[in-house]
């Protein structure tokens, strides 16, 4: 092929790859996005790409000559002009813009005799020099063969740039190689190098390694990049977002000089200082923003004072504060749907922004890590008992509550902590559903890590730390670092809730939460919560509250146990009264007694298997005075509430049914208190009465449940317990870490939804209650509830209401409209 028929027809100028009917394949990632700039009528510094399949002509020096003649047409310059010089940038681009070793030489075309001058010209001390250098090793290593310890020998003796650049023309003269001193042949040259090295077996083996075809081929770009002075000259980088903010406000910095192929520590000067003006930079990006629907990002250089874009991409994963903003805004000016914007939020961003977040720099220590319980992060010092970490936090020191395990006993300890650890447990242990319902960092199941009480220290693989150091918990990754690490708080904004309003237009299933008290339900509404989906009764005889409940679960005669349940029901009208008025008028699902004797006996507890044993229902059929007396006490709290004009939806529900029979028990006791409490006050309370399923059998006879209850809530905590035969409590650190590292199970099932076991017990409870009573109200309060894969697999079953911690409230009203949008695709 001649030169002139290789400038008509195989070197492409920027722009006019797709007016020639090329695409990636032959321009390569690079030729392609230039050519859509260029369409977009930015600016963009001129070149020509060499399609992949004539990629290897360029080492031909006639070749390469005339490539360079078409790029001073382009550019409208020619080389050598000591007035207005001009640089060759050599780049390589693959089709899918993921080469295996990128090449990136900026400083081709510099002739030895005129680097003083150029030096002089751009006035960096040096920079000229630098770049030449660059070449020549890049060149001499790679096309001549020069080992590359030669290089860095002389690079060693040499620290001056000029002195390195006559160094390495000297070494390249000694093995035989004078480098070429015509812009055209160090063109050749360099592409040579390129393709050599390219083929070298470490590029093979590093395409290998990336998934890459062995064979895959490369486009060359030939730049012509304008050097000068300091005052109209130089190169930046930009973005269209602010990191902080996420509003559209274009940041970055911007050099004076050269561009080098290495990244410059020293710093950059604010875009302000732009020569020419910023005007430009920022249509570029608002131009961009529009056309690529995500953040823009820009490597630029000032020419002449004026801006030329090198290269432009859509940042892939913006900060999640600039993901949100920038869908509002794209919304807003129309160009996605509200669908598209909500369905570009990941519901990891959310969390982001609602929880605070460690600011890890790479130099923290490691200490020991577990299962991430509960989202956020705090900084303490480690208290080693719920006393101490009461007694340190009242006096003011942040604490972290560092426990084998935790029960009832330990609330106080909890509520004082900036973040609970405990060795033993599972996401949905004691541990773990207390501090997501508080809202407290947490991480169980760090099982490497050992308590030495009677040393007041904790230690974990060959460190230890003193009890009142420091240590700071990731409850997002599970990560436990030693000392004191920056906590960025959490941030939500205005613009959270305008993306979750647009998710709540989109979702299906109703979200609820599980909140205990007038305090989490109010958070809880505050996220969004449509209503509450689980009072877990027997939390509110936690901490102080808790011989109220001993005295009754340990009452030995009928006197003791009337008395004892007094008291209890006392309290329990007081925090009655305070959930449903937060509460107000929407739907409160109230579950009776489900205490698991060994949480709040401890030793006392005379069972081998307490969470097989006498709980829920259970107790409430051997003591019947046990659910009168509470659904007295929250009727009557009703009543009282209801004489202000707020009257909230009651569900009455049963735990920890497994025979029909058990439910009808159960609602008696709880019809008769209602009808003690309208012959009482003269009112009849509106409820319904309804039951978990959480035993196998309970999903199996859903039937029989259905013509008894109103609704059916899914306790897939329990559900996935006994199903699996897992003990929550116990197996999740240890065996399902194991099990999940050996690929038997893709993820904890007490994180994520089965969804071929538990999920068709769900599907066949649905079925066979929907038969019954079509009518029937379905939800679910287990922890998967809040959790994202969870979500979508209970709008695939229909059910008609997820609830879960207060926390996840925004997470799942955005997961909840994903699993909207994505089984609509199905
Ligand atoms: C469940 O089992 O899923 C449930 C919500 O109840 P608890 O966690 O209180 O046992
Ligand atoms: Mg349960």
């Amino acid at each position: 092929m001649t030169s002139t028929e290789a400038v008509s027809t195989i070197f492409v100028p920027y722009g006019q790859g797709r007016g020639r009917g090329l695409d990636e394949a032959e321009l390569g990632a690079h030729g392609v996005e230039v050519d859509r700039l260029v369409a977009l009528g930015l600016p963009v510094v001129p070149g020509v790409t060499v399609p992949v399949s004539h990629a290897a002509s360029l080492v031909r020096p006639d070749l390469a000559s005339a490539a360079l003649d078409l790029l001073q047409q382009v550019a409208g310059r020619r080389f050598g002009d000591p007035e207005h010089p001009l640089l060759i940038r050599l780049l390589a681009s693959t089709p899918s813009g993921s080469a295996g070793i990128p090449v990136d030489l900026p400083g081709l075309g510099i002739i030895s005799g005129s680097v003083p001058a150029l030096d002089d010209l751009v006035g960096s001390g040096g920079a000229i020099y630098e770049v030449f250098a660059a070449v020549i090793r890049f060149v001499g290593e790679h096309a001549a063969g020069i080992p590359g310890d030669d290089f860095a020998e002389a690079e060693y003796i040499a620290s001056a740039p000029a002195e390195r650049v006559a160094k390495f023309l000297a070494l390249c003269t000694d093995a035989g190689f004078p480098f070429p001193d015509h812009p055209a042949e160090q063109l050749a040259r360099a592409a040579e190098a390129t393709l050599r090295r390219w083929a070298s077996p470490r590029a093979g083996r590093l395409r290998r390694r990336q998934g890459l075809p062995e064979d895959l081929g490369f486009a060359f770009h030939v730049q012509a990049i304008r050097v000068g002075p300091p005052q109209t000259c130089g190169y930046g980088v930009a973005e269209s977002r602010d990191p902080a903010t996420g509003t559209f406000a274009p940041t970055g910095t911007f050099r004076r000089s050269v561009r080098r192929m290495i990244a410059e520590d020293r710093p950059g000067e604010p875009l302000d200082h732009l020569p020419g003006g910023r005007d430009l930079l920022v249509s570029t990006l608002r131009t961009l923003e529009l056309h690529m629907r995500g953040a823009a990002q820009v490597e630029f250089e000032i020419r002449d004072a004026e801006l030329a874009l090198l290269a432009a991409r859509r940042v892939e994963r913006p900060a999640p504060r600039t993901a949100i903003r920038l869908a509002l805004d794209l919304a807003e000016a129309g160009i996605i749907d509200d669908v598209t914007a909500v369905g570009s939020i990941r519901t990891s961003d959310i969390e982001a922004l609602l929880h605070p977040q460690l600011q890890l720099t790479g130099g923290e220590t490691e200490f020991a890590s577990g299962l991430p319980a509960s989202a956020g992060a705090a900084v303490g010092r480690i208290a080693l008992s719920s006393e101490r970490a009461v007694e340190w936090s009242e006096g003011g020191d942040p604490v972290v509550l560092v426990a084998e395990e935790t029960s009832p006993g330990d609330l106080p300890g909890m509520l004082a902590a900036k973040a609970i650890v405990t060795v033993r447990g599972g996401l949905a242990a004691h541990a773990a559903v207390v501090a997501r319902g508080l809202g407290r960092p947490a991480i169980c199941g760090a099982t490497a890590v050992r308590i030495h009480k009677a040393g007041r220290t904790v230690a974990s693989e060959g460190q230890s730390l003193s009890e009142g150091e420091l240590i700071s918990v990731d409850g997002s990754s599970g990560t436990i670092y030693a000392g004191a690490v920056h906590v960025i708080p959490p941030q939500p904004g205005g613009d959270l809730e305008a993306l979750l309003r647009h998710a709540d237009r989109v979702r299906r299933l109703k979200v609820r939460a599980n909140a205990d008290n007038g305090r989490d339900a109010a958070l809880a509404i505050r996220h969004g919560a449509e209503g509450v989906g689980l009072c877990r009764t027997e939390h509110q005889f936690l901490g102080d509250r808790l011989p109220l409940v001993r005295r009754y679960l340990l009452a030995t005669d009928a006197d003791e146990e009337a008395a004892a349940l007094v008291e209890l029901a006392a309290a329990q009208k007081e925090d009655f009264l305070d959930l449903l008025t937060a509460v107000g008028n929407r739907p409160v699902t109230v579950r009776l007694l489900d205490a698991p004797l060994h949480e709040f006996l401890g030793e006392q507890a005379h069972e081998v298997n307490p969470m097989l044993g006498l709980r829920g229902v259970r107790l409430a059929l051997m003591r019947t005075e046990l659910y009168p007396a509470q659904a007295r006490a929250l009727f009557s709290a009703w009543v009282d509430l209801a004489a202000t004009g707020v009257t909230p939806q009651l569900e009455v529900m049963v735990p920890l049914v497994a025979l029909a029979g058990e439910l009808a028990s159960a609602a008696q006791h709880i019809r008769r208190a209602a009808a003690e409490v309208e012959a009482s006050t003269g009112v009849a309370v509106p409820y319904t009465v309804g039951t978990m399923v959480e035993t196998p059998r309970a999903a199996l006879i859903a039937d029989q449940l259905a013509g008894i209850a109103q609704f059916l809530s899914f306790g897939t905590n329990d559900l996935t317990q006994l199903t699996y035969g897992f003990s929550r409590d116990d197996v999740e650190a240890q065996l399902l870490t194991a099990y999940t590292e050996q690929k038997l199970l893709p993820v904890s099932p007490f994180a994520s939804l089965d969804p071929d076991g538990v999920g068709e017990l769900i599907r066949t409870a649905i079925t066979r209650a929907r038969r019954v009573h079509p009518a029937i109200k379905l939800g679910i309060c287990g922890e998967h509830g809040g959790d994202p894969a969870s979500i979508e697999l209970c709008e695939r079953l229909g059910l008609d209401y997820v609830s879960c911690s207060p926390s996840r409230v925004p997470g799942a009203r955005l997961a909840a409209a994903h699993a909207a949008l994505a089984v609509a695709a199905t």
